[in-house]
Protein backbone atom coordinates (compact mmCIF):
# COMPACT_ATOMS: atom_id res chain seq x y z
CA UNK A 1 0.00 0.00 0.00
CA UNK A 2 1.53 3.67 -0.94
CA UNK A 3 1.72 5.76 2.15
CA UNK A 4 -0.81 8.21 2.28
CA UNK A 5 -0.13 12.17 2.18
CA UNK A 6 -2.42 14.56 3.40
CA UNK A 7 -1.99 18.27 2.76
CA UNK A 8 -4.31 20.58 4.15
CA UNK A 9 -4.90 23.75 2.11
CA UNK A 10 -4.69 24.60 -1.82
CA UNK A 11 -2.94 28.10 -1.37
CA UNK A 12 0.39 28.19 -2.67
CA UNK A 13 2.46 25.88 -0.53
CA UNK A 14 -0.13 23.43 -0.84
CA UNK A 15 -0.20 23.34 -4.60
CA UNK A 16 3.29 23.39 -4.81
CA UNK A 17 3.49 20.70 -2.04
CA UNK A 18 1.36 18.38 -4.97
CA UNK A 19 3.19 19.37 -7.65
CA UNK A 20 6.67 17.86 -6.39
CA UNK A 21 4.61 14.84 -4.86
CA UNK A 22 3.00 14.30 -8.16
CA UNK A 23 4.17 11.17 -10.02
CA UNK A 24 5.47 9.12 -6.43
CA UNK A 25 4.26 5.90 -5.13
CA UNK A 26 2.65 7.88 -2.19
CA UNK A 27 -1.61 8.74 -1.70
CA UNK A 28 -1.83 12.09 -1.77
CA UNK A 29 -5.12 14.19 -0.63
CA UNK A 30 -4.95 17.78 -0.76
CA UNK A 31 -8.05 19.22 1.41
CA UNK A 32 -9.43 22.97 0.94
CA UNK A 33 -12.07 25.04 2.36
CA UNK A 34 -12.74 26.34 -1.31
CA UNK A 35 -12.63 24.41 -4.76
CA UNK A 36 -10.83 27.13 -5.95
CA UNK A 37 -6.91 28.35 -5.09
CA UNK A 38 -7.15 32.30 -4.72
CA UNK A 39 -4.02 34.35 -6.24
CA UNK A 40 -4.32 36.77 -3.49
CA UNK A 41 -1.74 39.09 -4.92
CA UNK A 42 -4.58 40.58 -7.24
CA UNK A 43 -7.12 40.44 -4.23
CA UNK A 44 -6.86 44.36 -3.78
CA UNK A 45 -8.36 44.71 -7.71
CA UNK A 46 -11.63 42.72 -6.96
CA UNK A 47 -12.19 45.30 -4.29
CA UNK A 48 -11.52 48.32 -6.35
CA UNK A 49 -13.71 46.92 -9.06
CA UNK A 50 -10.79 46.52 -11.52
CA UNK A 51 -11.03 42.31 -12.60
CA UNK A 52 -13.96 39.85 -11.87
CA UNK A 53 -13.29 37.60 -9.10
CA UNK A 54 -13.26 34.39 -11.03
CA UNK A 55 -10.67 35.39 -12.66
CA UNK A 56 -7.88 35.75 -9.89
CA UNK A 57 -10.01 31.80 -8.54
CA UNK A 58 -8.80 28.60 -10.21
CA UNK A 59 -10.46 25.47 -9.79
CA UNK A 60 -8.61 23.45 -7.74
CA UNK A 61 -9.62 20.03 -9.46
CA UNK A 62 -8.81 21.57 -12.94
CA UNK A 63 -5.31 22.21 -11.70
CA UNK A 64 -4.78 18.45 -10.13
CA UNK A 65 -7.08 16.92 -13.19
CA UNK A 66 -3.72 15.56 -14.88
CA UNK A 67 -1.86 14.48 -11.77
CA UNK A 68 -3.88 10.65 -10.87
CA UNK A 69 -2.19 10.36 -8.12
CA UNK A 70 -4.14 13.20 -5.98
CA UNK A 71 -7.28 13.47 -4.61
CA UNK A 72 -8.92 16.63 -3.82
CA UNK A 73 -11.35 16.76 -0.75
CA UNK A 74 -13.55 20.29 -0.65
CA UNK A 75 -14.08 20.60 3.60
CA UNK A 76 -13.47 22.44 6.50
CA UNK A 77 -10.51 21.00 8.92
CA UNK A 78 -11.50 21.39 12.08
CA UNK A 79 -8.35 19.86 13.94
CA UNK A 80 -5.33 18.07 14.14
CA UNK A 81 -4.93 14.60 16.21
CA UNK A 82 -1.42 14.77 16.01
CA UNK A 83 -0.90 11.78 18.37
CA UNK A 84 -3.76 9.49 16.79
CA UNK A 85 -2.33 10.92 12.84
CA UNK A 86 -5.59 12.04 11.77
CA UNK A 87 -7.18 15.62 10.18
CA UNK A 88 -10.62 15.93 11.91
CA UNK A 89 -12.38 17.43 8.83
CA UNK A 90 -16.22 18.01 8.86
CA UNK A 91 -18.12 15.20 8.93
CA UNK A 92 -15.41 12.75 9.80
CA UNK A 93 -11.42 12.43 9.68
CA UNK A 94 -8.83 11.10 7.36
CA UNK A 95 -5.61 9.65 8.90
CA UNK A 96 -2.31 10.27 7.36
CA UNK A 97 1.53 8.67 7.44
CA UNK A 98 2.50 12.28 6.45
CA UNK A 99 0.90 15.83 6.81
CA UNK A 100 1.67 19.02 5.13
CA UNK A 101 -0.13 22.07 6.96
CA UNK A 102 -0.33 24.84 4.38
CA UNK A 103 -3.19 26.54 6.16
CA UNK A 104 -1.91 29.96 5.34
CA UNK A 105 -2.91 33.23 7.52
CA UNK A 106 -6.00 35.08 8.73
CA UNK A 107 -6.74 39.01 9.36
CA UNK A 108 -5.16 39.87 12.58
CA UNK A 109 -6.88 42.67 13.76
CA UNK A 110 -4.50 43.19 17.13
CA UNK A 111 -7.17 43.23 20.01
CA UNK A 112 -8.35 46.40 18.69
CA UNK A 113 -11.89 47.47 19.77
CA UNK A 114 -14.48 46.98 17.06
CA UNK A 115 -12.03 46.22 13.86
CA UNK A 116 -13.20 42.60 14.12
CA UNK A 117 -16.69 43.92 13.96
CA UNK A 118 -16.35 47.08 11.86
CA UNK A 119 -13.61 47.33 9.47
CA UNK A 120 -13.63 45.40 6.12
CA UNK A 121 -10.82 42.78 5.95
CA UNK A 122 -8.71 42.07 2.50
CA UNK A 123 -7.89 38.00 2.96
CA UNK A 124 -10.36 36.00 0.90
CA UNK A 125 -12.08 36.09 -2.12
CA UNK A 126 -15.78 36.76 -0.45
CA UNK A 127 -13.74 39.58 1.44
CA UNK A 128 -12.93 41.18 -2.22
CA UNK A 129 -16.43 40.99 -3.51
CA UNK A 130 -18.05 42.42 -0.05
CA UNK A 131 -15.87 45.10 -0.47
CA UNK A 132 -16.55 46.06 -3.60
CA UNK A 133 -20.03 45.88 -3.31
CA UNK A 134 -19.99 48.52 -0.34
CA UNK A 135 -17.93 51.07 -1.84
CA UNK A 136 -20.13 50.59 -4.90
CA UNK A 137 -23.13 51.04 -2.46
CA UNK A 138 -21.47 54.19 -0.80
CA UNK A 139 -22.01 56.07 -3.88
CA UNK A 140 -24.91 54.77 -4.77
CA UNK A 141 -26.28 56.12 -1.28
CA UNK A 142 -24.13 59.26 -1.12
CA UNK A 143 -25.89 60.43 -4.65
CA UNK A 144 -29.07 60.52 -2.77
CA UNK A 145 -28.22 61.88 0.56
CA UNK A 146 -28.85 65.58 1.76
CA UNK A 147 -27.64 65.36 5.14
CA UNK A 148 -23.71 66.88 4.36
CA UNK A 149 -22.24 64.78 7.50
CA UNK A 150 -23.83 61.80 6.13
CA UNK A 151 -22.64 61.99 2.57
CA UNK A 152 -19.33 62.60 3.47
CA UNK A 153 -18.77 59.87 5.74
CA UNK A 154 -20.23 57.84 2.91
CA UNK A 155 -17.43 59.51 0.89
CA UNK A 156 -14.87 58.39 3.37
CA UNK A 157 -12.95 55.57 2.80
CA UNK A 158 -10.17 55.03 5.40
CA UNK A 159 -7.43 51.96 4.63
CA UNK A 160 -5.96 50.64 7.75
CA UNK A 161 -2.00 49.67 7.08
CA UNK A 162 0.41 51.17 4.98
CA UNK A 163 2.31 48.06 3.73
CA UNK A 164 1.69 46.37 0.66
CA UNK A 165 -2.25 45.22 0.37
CA UNK A 166 -2.92 49.29 1.71
CA UNK A 167 -0.69 50.89 -0.67
CA UNK A 168 -1.82 48.97 -3.60
CA UNK A 169 -5.73 49.45 -2.72
CA UNK A 170 -5.41 52.64 -1.87
CA UNK A 171 -3.70 53.49 -5.35
CA UNK A 172 -6.49 50.77 -7.19
CA UNK A 173 -9.44 52.63 -4.97
CA UNK A 174 -8.48 55.82 -6.11
CA UNK A 175 -7.94 55.53 -9.36
CA UNK A 176 -11.42 53.62 -9.00
CA UNK A 177 -12.61 56.35 -7.99
CA UNK A 178 -11.19 59.70 -9.62
CA UNK A 179 -11.97 57.93 -13.38
CA UNK A 180 -14.92 55.55 -13.84
CA UNK A 181 -16.70 56.80 -10.80
CA UNK A 182 -16.20 60.31 -11.80
CA UNK A 183 -17.77 59.79 -14.69
CA UNK A 184 -20.65 58.00 -13.43
CA UNK A 185 -21.94 60.07 -10.51
CA UNK A 186 -21.67 63.69 -11.90
CA UNK A 187 -24.76 64.94 -9.37
CA UNK A 188 -21.83 64.13 -6.49
CA UNK A 189 -19.18 66.91 -5.56
CA UNK A 190 -15.85 65.02 -6.02
CA UNK A 191 -14.56 67.09 -3.69
CA UNK A 192 -16.03 65.76 -0.82
CA UNK A 193 -14.27 61.96 -1.49
CA UNK A 194 -11.45 61.02 0.18
CA UNK A 195 -9.44 57.99 0.29
CA UNK A 196 -7.25 58.48 3.55
CA UNK A 197 -4.12 55.64 3.86
CA UNK A 198 -3.45 55.36 7.53
CA UNK A 199 -0.26 53.50 9.66
CA UNK A 200 0.81 53.71 12.93
CA UNK A 201 4.22 53.30 12.05
CA UNK A 202 6.13 56.17 10.15
CA UNK A 203 6.70 55.18 7.19
CA UNK A 204 4.82 53.20 4.00
CA UNK A 205 6.42 49.99 3.23
CA UNK A 206 8.32 49.28 6.57
CA UNK A 207 9.88 46.02 4.84
CA UNK A 208 11.12 48.38 1.69
CA UNK A 209 14.14 50.84 1.33
CA UNK A 210 13.67 53.92 2.64
CA UNK A 211 14.50 55.91 -0.40
CA UNK A 212 10.97 53.58 -2.04
CA UNK A 213 8.71 54.19 1.11
CA UNK A 214 9.32 57.46 0.50
CA UNK A 215 8.57 57.30 -3.50
CA UNK A 216 5.53 55.49 -2.89
CA UNK A 217 4.13 58.04 0.14
CA UNK A 218 4.93 61.18 -2.99
CA UNK A 219 3.28 59.03 -5.54
CA UNK A 220 0.23 58.14 -3.55
CA UNK A 221 0.28 62.12 -2.47
CA UNK A 222 0.08 63.20 -5.90
CA UNK A 223 -2.97 60.59 -6.55
CA UNK A 224 -5.22 62.56 -3.90
CA UNK A 225 -4.70 60.22 -1.09
CA UNK A 226 -4.11 61.42 2.74
CA UNK A 227 -1.40 59.70 4.14
CA UNK A 228 -1.62 59.62 7.80
CA UNK A 229 1.76 58.21 9.33
CA UNK A 230 2.05 58.10 13.16
CA UNK A 231 -1.39 57.57 13.49
CA UNK A 232 -2.46 54.77 15.18
CA UNK A 233 -6.35 53.42 15.40
CA UNK A 234 -7.47 53.03 18.72
CA UNK A 235 -10.55 51.78 18.02
CA UNK A 236 -13.12 51.35 15.01
CA UNK A 237 -16.69 52.17 15.27
CA UNK A 238 -20.18 52.33 13.33
CA UNK A 239 -19.56 55.78 12.83
CA UNK A 240 -15.56 55.16 11.79
CA UNK A 241 -12.05 55.37 13.42
CA UNK A 242 -10.85 56.76 17.06
CA UNK A 243 -7.54 57.26 16.77
CA UNK A 244 -5.02 57.04 19.67
CA UNK A 245 -4.57 60.92 19.70
CA UNK A 246 -8.15 61.18 20.65
CA UNK A 247 -9.22 62.52 17.06
CA UNK A 248 -11.97 60.99 15.24
CA UNK A 249 -12.54 60.15 11.93
CA UNK A 250 -16.20 59.69 10.58
CA UNK A 251 -15.78 56.89 7.48
CA UNK A 252 -18.83 54.18 6.21
CA UNK A 253 -15.71 51.92 5.09
CA UNK A 254 -12.86 51.38 7.18
CA UNK A 255 -10.56 48.47 4.93
CA UNK A 256 -8.25 46.55 7.60
CA UNK A 257 -4.96 45.63 5.82
CA UNK A 258 -2.70 45.84 8.60
CA UNK A 259 -1.67 42.41 9.23
CA UNK A 260 -1.98 38.76 9.61
CA UNK A 261 -2.02 35.93 12.07
CA UNK A 262 -1.38 31.95 11.43
CA UNK A 263 -4.49 30.29 10.62
CA UNK A 264 -6.29 28.36 13.98
CA UNK A 265 -4.93 24.85 13.26
CA UNK A 266 -2.97 22.89 15.85
CA UNK A 267 -4.43 23.58 18.91
CA UNK A 268 -2.24 21.39 20.83
CA UNK A 269 -0.59 23.38 23.66
CA UNK A 270 2.85 21.32 22.76
CA UNK A 271 3.52 22.91 19.67
CA UNK A 272 4.93 26.21 19.66
CA UNK A 273 4.08 28.93 18.18
CA UNK A 274 4.69 32.39 17.75
CA UNK A 275 2.35 35.44 19.01
CA UNK A 276 1.18 35.57 15.81
CA UNK A 277 -0.20 31.90 15.67
CA UNK A 278 2.47 30.48 13.35
CA UNK A 279 3.68 27.31 14.16
CA UNK A 280 7.41 26.80 14.63
CA UNK A 281 9.45 24.29 12.70
CA UNK A 282 12.67 23.31 12.24
CA UNK A 283 14.90 24.73 9.12
CA UNK A 284 13.72 21.39 7.28
CA UNK A 285 10.17 22.27 8.46
CA UNK A 286 9.26 19.48 10.67
CA UNK A 287 7.39 20.19 13.97
CA UNK A 288 9.59 19.59 15.98
CA UNK A 289 9.16 16.55 18.12
CA UNK A 290 6.44 15.33 15.39
CA UNK A 291 8.98 14.15 11.78
CA UNK A 292 6.00 13.40 9.76
CA UNK A 293 4.18 16.04 9.83
CA UNK A 294 5.19 19.83 8.20
CA UNK A 295 4.30 22.83 8.07
CA UNK A 296 4.26 25.68 4.60
CA UNK A 297 3.65 28.96 3.90
CA UNK A 298 2.18 32.03 5.68
CA UNK A 299 1.57 29.47 8.66
CA UNK A 300 5.16 28.11 8.99
CA UNK A 301 8.02 30.39 10.73
CA UNK A 302 11.37 28.81 10.91
CA UNK A 303 13.39 28.89 14.35
CA UNK A 304 15.72 31.96 13.93
CA UNK A 305 15.12 32.66 10.29
CA UNK A 306 11.75 33.75 10.17
CA UNK A 307 10.72 34.58 6.37
CA UNK A 308 8.08 37.07 4.81
CA UNK A 309 4.76 35.54 4.84
CA UNK A 310 4.99 36.20 0.59
CA UNK A 311 3.81 33.80 -2.28
CA UNK A 312 7.44 32.44 -3.44
CA UNK A 313 8.32 32.15 0.40
CA UNK A 314 5.07 29.60 0.46
CA UNK A 315 5.43 27.98 -3.06
CA UNK A 316 9.30 27.06 -2.28
CA UNK A 317 8.21 25.74 1.36
CA UNK A 318 5.66 23.67 -0.28
CA UNK A 319 8.07 22.08 -2.78
CA UNK A 320 10.66 21.40 0.06
CA UNK A 321 8.42 20.00 2.50
CA UNK A 322 7.50 17.73 -0.69
CA UNK A 323 10.42 16.54 -1.33
CA UNK A 324 11.59 15.94 2.54
CA UNK A 325 8.84 13.12 2.49
CA UNK A 326 10.17 11.70 -0.23
CA UNK A 327 13.43 11.91 0.97
CA UNK A 328 12.14 10.05 4.08
CA UNK A 329 10.82 7.79 2.44
CA UNK A 330 13.75 6.83 0.13
CA UNK A 331 16.10 6.57 4.02
CA UNK A 332 17.10 10.08 3.55
CA UNK A 333 17.25 12.70 6.28
CA UNK A 334 15.66 15.82 5.28
CA UNK A 335 16.91 18.96 4.00
CA UNK A 336 16.79 22.38 4.94
CA UNK A 337 15.25 24.83 3.31
CA UNK A 338 17.36 27.17 0.78
CA UNK A 339 15.33 30.15 0.43
CA UNK A 340 16.12 32.03 -3.49
CA UNK A 341 14.35 35.43 -2.49
CA UNK A 342 13.12 36.60 -5.82
CA UNK A 343 12.37 40.84 -4.54
CA UNK A 344 9.34 42.17 -3.77
CA UNK A 345 7.45 44.52 -6.14
CA UNK A 346 4.51 47.10 -5.03
CA UNK A 347 2.10 48.78 -7.74
CA UNK A 348 0.89 52.35 -6.91
CA UNK A 349 -1.07 52.82 -9.46
CA UNK A 350 -0.86 53.66 -13.55
CA UNK A 351 2.71 53.38 -14.51
CA UNK A 352 4.15 53.74 -10.75
CA UNK A 353 5.59 50.90 -8.85
CA UNK A 354 8.62 50.23 -6.59
CA UNK A 355 10.23 46.78 -6.44
CA UNK A 356 13.73 45.52 -4.85
CA UNK A 357 15.69 42.51 -6.58
CA UNK A 358 18.60 41.60 -4.68
CA UNK A 359 20.33 44.70 -4.39
CA UNK A 360 19.02 46.88 -7.33
CA UNK A 361 15.67 49.06 -6.67
CA UNK A 362 13.60 50.14 -9.26
CA UNK A 363 10.67 52.43 -9.16
CA UNK A 364 8.49 54.30 -11.81
CA UNK A 365 7.29 53.02 -14.97
CA UNK A 366 10.10 50.41 -15.22
CA UNK A 367 8.97 48.45 -12.17
CA UNK A 368 5.32 48.64 -12.93
CA UNK A 369 6.53 47.06 -16.26
CA UNK A 370 8.07 44.46 -14.07
CA UNK A 371 5.39 43.84 -11.67
CA UNK A 372 2.52 43.57 -14.86
CA UNK A 373 4.59 41.27 -16.21
CA UNK A 374 5.35 38.82 -13.29
CA UNK A 375 1.81 38.72 -11.75
CA UNK A 376 0.82 37.76 -15.00
CA UNK A 377 3.02 34.91 -16.03
CA UNK A 378 2.07 33.17 -11.96
CA UNK A 379 -1.59 33.46 -12.55
CA UNK A 380 -3.16 30.43 -12.85
CA UNK A 381 -4.49 29.92 -16.08
CA UNK A 382 -4.19 30.67 -19.60
CA UNK A 383 -7.77 32.25 -19.83
CA UNK A 384 -7.20 34.33 -17.15
CA UNK A 385 -4.09 35.63 -17.77
CA UNK A 386 -6.17 36.41 -21.37
CA UNK A 387 -8.79 38.29 -19.42
CA UNK A 388 -6.76 39.99 -16.69
CA UNK A 389 -4.84 41.38 -19.72
CA UNK A 390 -8.05 42.21 -21.78
CA UNK A 391 -9.27 43.89 -18.34
CA UNK A 392 -6.15 45.90 -17.09
CA UNK A 393 -5.40 47.18 -21.21
CA UNK A 394 -8.73 48.62 -21.22
CA UNK A 395 -8.68 50.34 -17.75
CA UNK A 396 -5.36 51.57 -19.15
CA UNK A 397 -6.14 53.06 -22.04
CA UNK A 398 -9.99 54.13 -21.24
CA UNK A 399 -9.73 54.98 -17.65
CA UNK A 400 -12.45 52.62 -17.03
CA UNK A 401 -13.51 49.88 -15.08
CA UNK A 402 -15.58 46.91 -16.63
CA UNK A 403 -16.87 45.41 -13.03
CA UNK A 404 -18.88 47.96 -11.60
CA UNK A 405 -21.76 45.47 -10.70
CA UNK A 406 -23.10 44.80 -6.83
CA UNK A 407 -24.00 41.58 -6.53
CA UNK A 408 -25.18 39.47 -4.28
CA UNK A 409 -28.32 41.45 -3.57
CA UNK A 410 -28.31 41.65 -0.72
CA UNK A 411 -25.29 43.97 -0.39
CA UNK A 412 -27.40 46.73 -2.27
CA UNK A 413 -26.77 49.25 0.70
CA UNK A 414 -23.54 49.99 2.01
CA UNK A 415 -23.33 48.18 5.00
CA UNK A 416 -21.92 49.52 8.75
CA UNK A 417 -20.19 46.35 9.10
CA UNK A 418 -19.11 44.00 6.65
CA UNK A 419 -22.02 41.28 5.36
CA UNK A 420 -21.26 38.12 4.72
CA UNK A 421 -23.15 36.71 1.07
CA UNK A 422 -23.92 33.45 2.26
CA UNK A 423 -26.14 34.54 5.18
CA UNK A 424 -28.07 36.61 3.02
CA UNK A 425 -28.27 39.62 5.93
CA UNK A 426 -27.22 43.37 5.30
CA UNK A 427 -28.06 45.66 8.07
CA UNK A 428 -29.76 48.98 7.34
CA UNK A 429 -27.74 52.03 6.51
CA UNK A 430 -27.19 53.58 9.02
CA UNK A 431 -24.97 57.27 8.93
C1 LIG B 1 -4.43 40.89 -0.26
C2 LIG B 1 -3.13 40.16 -0.31
C3 LIG B 1 -2.16 40.53 -1.23
C4 LIG B 1 -0.95 39.85 -1.29
N1 LIG B 1 -0.01 40.24 -2.22
C5 LIG B 1 1.13 39.54 -2.35
C6 LIG B 1 2.08 39.88 -3.38
O1 LIG B 1 1.86 40.82 -4.13
N2 LIG B 1 3.19 39.10 -3.47
C7 LIG B 1 3.43 38.06 -2.63
O2 LIG B 1 4.45 37.38 -2.77
N3 LIG B 1 2.58 37.74 -1.64
C8 LIG B 1 1.42 38.45 -1.49
N4 LIG B 1 0.53 38.12 -0.51
C9 LIG B 1 0.88 37.06 0.43
C10 LIG B 1 0.68 35.68 -0.20
O3 LIG B 1 -0.56 35.64 -0.86
C11 LIG B 1 0.75 34.64 0.90
O4 LIG B 1 2.02 34.73 1.50
C12 LIG B 1 0.54 33.26 0.33
O5 LIG B 1 -0.75 33.15 -0.22
C13 LIG B 1 0.72 32.20 1.43
O6 LIG B 1 0.48 30.96 0.87
P1 LIG B 1 -0.09 29.78 1.76
O7 LIG B 1 -0.16 28.61 0.86
O8 LIG B 1 0.65 29.70 3.02
O9 LIG B 1 -1.56 30.27 2.16
P2 LIG B 1 -2.82 30.59 1.24
O10 LIG B 1 -2.41 30.94 -0.14
O11 LIG B 1 -3.59 31.62 2.01
O12 LIG B 1 -3.62 29.23 1.20
C14 LIG B 1 -4.18 28.66 2.35
C15 LIG B 1 -5.29 27.73 1.92
O13 LIG B 1 -5.73 27.00 3.05
C16 LIG B 1 -7.13 26.94 3.05
N5 LIG B 1 -7.57 26.79 4.43
C17 LIG B 1 -7.26 27.56 5.49
N6 LIG B 1 -7.81 27.12 6.61
C18 LIG B 1 -8.53 26.01 6.26
C19 LIG B 1 -9.35 25.10 6.99
N7 LIG B 1 -9.54 25.22 8.30
N8 LIG B 1 -9.95 24.10 6.32
C20 LIG B 1 -9.78 23.95 4.98
N9 LIG B 1 -9.00 24.78 4.25
C21 LIG B 1 -8.38 25.80 4.89
C22 LIG B 1 -7.57 28.25 2.44
O14 LIG B 1 -8.87 28.16 1.88
C23 LIG B 1 -6.50 28.47 1.38
O15 LIG B 1 -6.87 27.95 0.13
C24 LIG B 1 -0.70 38.78 -0.42
C25 LIG B 1 -1.68 38.39 0.51
C26 LIG B 1 -2.88 39.08 0.55
C27 LIG B 1 -3.93 38.65 1.54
Amino acid sequence: MPLNVIIIGAGFAGLWAARELSGAAVDVTVIDRNNYHTFLPLLYQIGAAEIEPEQIAYPVRSILRKRKCIRFVRSEVHGIDIDANCVKITGGTISYDYLIIAAGSVTNYFGIPGAEEFAFPLKTLDDGIILRNHILSCFETAVHEKDIYARRKLLTFSIIGGGPTGVEFAGALSELIRGALRRDYHALDFSEVRVLLLDAGSKLLPSFPEVLGDYTKRRLTAMGIEVMLNSQAQGIERSGIRLKSGAAIPSATVVWTAGVRGAAMLHDERIAKTDAGRIIVTDTLQVPGHPRVYVAGDLAVIDGNPLPMTAPVALQEGATAARNILRDIAGLSPAQLVYRDRGAMVTIGRNSAVAIIRRWKFKGFVAWAMWLVVHLMNLIGFRNRILVMINWAWNYFFFDRAVRLILPACCDNPCERPCVPASGKCREVQV
